[in-house]
């Protein structure tokens, strides 16, 4: 997908600590921590590793496959620059290895959504400097 010239809903906050997650959606690239020590996946991001307490964390890239592990489909409007994308699912993907993302599942219908359904992530680009990751069905 290719950026929008405009973009109007919240975006991102980078900081050092999530900055490489947000470097590797954009290269379309998604990376998560992993413990150097013990090769736990870390995300969310940890300063120890919950496993083994090592503080050296290496970002590495994920397949990108994982599966639907819970899904709400949103029907409010919480914030007006969503209104068009009403309703929209909001998914927890368990990926393949181990870490569940909060992300949407675009090429679907709602309705069609399951618990298991497997995914693959795709990238949607929204301005020129952040890309959300997202999933469509495998
Ligand atoms: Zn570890």
């Amino acid at each position: 997908m290719t950026a929008p010239t405009t973009y109007e809903k919240p975006l991102p906050v980078k900081t050092a600590e999530n900055a490489p997650y947000w470097d590797s959606a954009k290269a379309h690239a998604l990376a998560l921590p992993r413990c150097c020590a013990c090769e736990t996946w870390r995300y969310p991001p940890t300063p120890y590793c919950p496993k083994c307490l090592s503080d050296q964390t290496d970002w590495q890239e994920v397949s990108g496959r994982g599966t639907v592990y819970s899904f709400i489909i949103v029907h409010q409007r919480y914030d007006p620059s969503f209104a068009e994308d009403l309703p929209y699912n909001v998914t927890v993907v368990a990926l393949e290895e181990g870490p569940r993302l909060v992300s949407n599942v675009v090429d679907v219908h709602n309705q069609d959504l399951r618990v298991g359904m497997p995914l693959t992530l795709t990238y949607d680009d929204i301005t020129e400097e952040f890309t959300l990751p997202k999933f469509r069905p495998a």
